[in-house]
């Protein structure tokens, strides 16, 4: 969409600005509409899109502008160079600027409007309507506002919004990749239920969370056995442990924070740990068997931030702000110290989709060229063991936003390697696919969010890999079912005999 800016401020000086001042602040308008606006403009840019000021008058200590420009030198950007430039004149005079006061910023956005745009609703918008071909936005901004870019930043959402309501429903553009040979099977059941029937794994007590017996931990170890030689050892990922508990700073950067919310376990701290604060609490306990929510509630902070979500993101403030040597690259590492959590609501279905899960995440980091082979060598190994060792029906897929498959969304040379590749498994019982896991290019957009770099200036790219256990248990047994000896021999062989430890009477 084509904007259009309107801006009303006072520049506040230090006293009365004396009349011998005036031809001076005529000049600097005159010079600031011909030459200063139009610095770092292409020279074809249309003449009424670079910014101008339009109207200028002198009250007592304050000079009043008004600005308008379409998309070239913002009129919060001309009024920032035109401050500096005055300034400088009034200095002379022996006046100096003491503030800034916006009276008045309009934005028109001209251009199709999608419908089912819903517009952001924030205390900087005054007034917004809406109309099939424009949106006109009143906001009330300060000059701290302005120099946070928050006009340009505004304007990007509503158009990211505009984009995603563009395509409706459709969330993802998905492309197959690749498909094994389909197979038989013989077994048809949830393979949850059957779990469940045999004592492998019981409900825990929070929502979408399991206790898993000895044989679905075995059979968990016995896919990590198989990921660490098939995949980890031969292409020279290193273990790191990444924290789970993640702090707001870290999805700041890492982008979680533009969109996460409705998924989050969030976590708080207490306000303090002085036992007779919380007294009252373990009073009410003691007295009733009930745990005072609302007691509670009052008695913490925050939340600080959330459970892990994604594991990669708290690795990076591990290189967070450095260079790092030429030499050190492609690095290739691997987490699998802790659990993730998802608010997944009403979706939750077996040991499938779960609030609590467990994965294995690989993350690697390199130049570009360096980052997609890393994702190949994966791609090749992963189809690998799929077909052969786990004997799996399974395809990839390239997933990737559809606002973000149009044209032009991913610029940049290689961009079009950057997105996500889903492995899917099918399920009989249901004659629907799983995603199991996933591997992704994401371009620098770490390396950026958390400022790094590379000794060579060259540009720094990573990807991750997510393999879920869950997922993975999941898609085997309903494929392979639980007469042991008809699994794969390396699944059967590493599983051994997994003892059931407790019977109930
Ligand atoms: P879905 O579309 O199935 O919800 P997702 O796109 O949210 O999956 P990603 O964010 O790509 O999943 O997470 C990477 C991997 O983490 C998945 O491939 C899967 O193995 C695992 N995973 C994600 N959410 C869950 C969950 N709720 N329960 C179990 N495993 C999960
Ligand atoms: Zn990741
Ligand atoms: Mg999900």
């Amino acid at each position: 969409m084509q904007p259009r800016f309107s801006l009303t401020a006072d520049l506040v000086f230090s006293k009365e600005i004396p009349d011998e001042a005036l031809p001076a602040i005529e000049r600097a308008v005159e010079e600031a509409n011909t030459v200063l606006f139009r610095k770092g403009v292409p020279k074809d840019a249309p003449e009424d899109e670079i910014g101008r000021i339009t109207g200028h008058s002198v009250a007592g200590a304050a000079l009043t502008l008004t600005l308008v420009s379409g998309g070239y030198t913002r009129v919060h950007d001309a009024l920032f160079r035109f401050r500096k430039h005055v300034a400088g004149l009034l200095g002379r005079h022996r006046i100096g600027l003491r503030d800034l006061v916006v009276s008045d910023y309009r934005v028109e956005l001209r251009g199709e409007v999608p419908e089912g745009l819903r517009l952001p609703v924030l205390p900087f918008i005054q007034s917004a309507e809406c109309g099939p071909e424009r949106i006109d936005l009143v906001l009330a901004v300060s000059a701290a506002d302005l120099e946070n870019k928050i006009p340009d930043r505004l304007i990007r959402l509503i158009e990211e919004k505009a984009e995603a309501a563009a395509y409706g429903g459709k969330t993802e553009h998905w492309e197959l990749v690749y498909e094994s040979p389909k197979r038989e099977h013989s077994y048809r059941e949830d393979p949850t239920a059957e779990m469940i029937r045999r004592g492998w794994i019981k409900h825990a007590l929070s929502r979408g969370q399991w206790i898993h017996g000895p044989q679905s931990t075995r059979l968990f170890r016995t896919f990590e056995a198989i990921v660490l030689e098939e995949i980890i050892e031969p292409l020279g990922f290193t273990e790191m442990v990444f924290p789970k508990l993640v702090p707001w700073e870290v999805w700041m950067k890492s982008g979680h924070a533009k969109g996460v919310y409705p998924e989050i376990y969030y976590v708080s701290v207490p306000k303090t740990r002085d036992p007779a604060y919380w007294e009252e609490v373990a009073d009410y306990f003691k007295v009733t068997g009930e745990v005072p929510i609302e007691m509670i509630r009052e008695k913490i902070d925050g939340p600080i931030g959330g459970l892990c979500y994604a594991q990669c993101p708290s690795f990076w403030p591990f290189v967070g702000g450095t260079t790092l040597t030429n030499d050190c690259l492609p690095a290739r590492i691997f987490d699998r110290s802790g659990t993730s959590h998802r608010y997944e609501s009403g979706g939750i279905h077996g040991i499938e989709r779960v609030d609590e899960f467990h994965r294995i995440e690989l993350l690697w980091l390199g130049s570009p060229e360096q980052t997609v082979e890393t994702a190949d060598l994966l791609h090749e190994r992963y189809r690998r063991l799929f077909d052969e060792v786990l004997e799996l029906e399974w395809r990839s897929a390239r997933v990737t936003p559809w606002f973000m498959a149009q044209e032009g969304m991913l610029g940049g040379e290689g961009s079009e390697r950057i997105g996500t590749t889903d492995y899917e498994a099918v399920l009989p019982y249901s004659d629907s696919w799983l995603e199991f896991q996933n591997v992704s290019v994401n371009g620098d957009k770490y390396p950026r969010g958390f400022n790094v770099k590379v000794q060579s200036g060259q540009d720094l790219w990573s990807g991750c890999s997510g393999i879920g256990l869950e997922r993975w248990t999941a898609a085997f047994l309903a494929q392979k079912g639980f007469e042991l000896d008809d699994w794969p021999a390396p699944v059967r062989r590493r599983f051994g005999d997994a003892h059931e430890i407790f019977r109930f009477v």
